[in-house]
């Protein structure tokens, strides 16, 4: 299998090589269990659930999942394995299925979502990305998920390749978001959980609320209620950028973080989530050790 799924387009096959994600053919998950730390009606009451797959198609120097995100962990597991794992969390009583990094495996995930579809899987799909995507994959995905929930980092190319190695971070991921915006955009929230809809995460990073700022005002022109924007405060500055990238070695302060969520009520974004300061802790990250894989 040639491999070109996302803006990387490695050219490489992986039955034999690994791309920039890291990962071969097979499908490799890290942890399969509710989860209840996602924006309201995505976790809900009883969590989402969420798969989450190991490797990863962007190289942020601040990841905090660095140890499945180079895809060296998790368990090899075949499409019909991660149809069961659907149902076991629906058996759990989570509100959706939650696929975490997913776009490296988007060839392999296709045929398990068609599945899902003909057989009337009851809950909705979805699809929780770094946004680094290519629209064309995402349009193959068209009526397979149900809620994009993709991050929107950078809209400055100096910023997206300084820190995640994608300088056409933006141009690829305005697009791909164009095209879920498309599919999702009509949103339907029901009791609570949300049955249909596109949820843009953007993090803030310490020493950038300009770029963010830039960033809101754009989702917020281009998109207006379509969407919901999610403001994130809970960058952890990790050891691995303390020498290389020393300006990002530290927490947002609530001066920019408010700064940012400001900016956004003062234009009148009114579909925001906003997080409180409890939540910059390393403790929201899952142990990565094969749970319900
Ligand atoms: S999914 Fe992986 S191998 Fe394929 S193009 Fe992207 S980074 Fe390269």
């Amino acid at each position: 299998m040639i491999c070109n799924i996302c803006p990387r387009e490695c050219g490489i096959d992986r039955k034999t090589e690994k791309g920039i994600c890291g990962c071969g053919e097979n499908m490799r998950i890290s942890r399969a269990a509710p989860h209840f730390w996602e924006e309201p009606p995505i976790s809900y009451k009883n969590g989402s659930g969420t798969v989450f797959f190991a490797g990863c198609n962007l190289k942020c120097v601040f990841c905090q999942n660095r140890e499945i995100s180079r895809c060296e962990t998790g368990k090899e597991i075949t499409a019909d394995r991660l149809y069961e794992i659907f149902s076991e969390l629906k058996s759990q009583g989570v509100h959706n299925i939650n696929l975490v990094t997913p776009t490296h495996y988007t060839e392999q995930i296709i045929p398990v979502l068609k599945k899902a579809k003909a057989e009337k899987f009851p809950l909705p799909i979805v699809w929780n990305s770094g946004g680094y995507e290519k629209a064309e994959t995402i349009k193959r995905l068209d009526g397979l998920v149900d809620i994009y929930l993709p991050d929107f980092k950078y809209i400055r190319s100096e910023t997206a390749l300084r820190y995640s190695g994608a300088a056409d971070y933006f141009e690829q991921a305005s697009k791909a978001l164009d095209e879920m915006v498309r599919q999702c955009g009509n949103e339907v929230i029901h009791r609570g959980t949300m049955r249909r809809g596109v949820i843009v995460r953007h993090l803030v990073l310490p020493g950038h609320t300009e770029e963010s700022i830039e960033i809101i005002k754009y989702l917020h022109s281009r998109y207006g209620n379509r969407i919901h924007i999610s403001i994130m405060n809970q960058y952890t500055p990790m050891d691995q950028v303390k020498n290389t990238h020393p300006e990002i070695y530290r927490r947002v302060t609530e001066a920019e973080y408010n700064e940012v969520v400001d900016f956004a009520r003062h234009i009148g974004v009114e579909k925001a989530f906003v997080q409180d300061g409890e939540t910059a802790k390393e403790s929201f990250i899952p142990p990565f050790d094969n749970t319900g894989v």
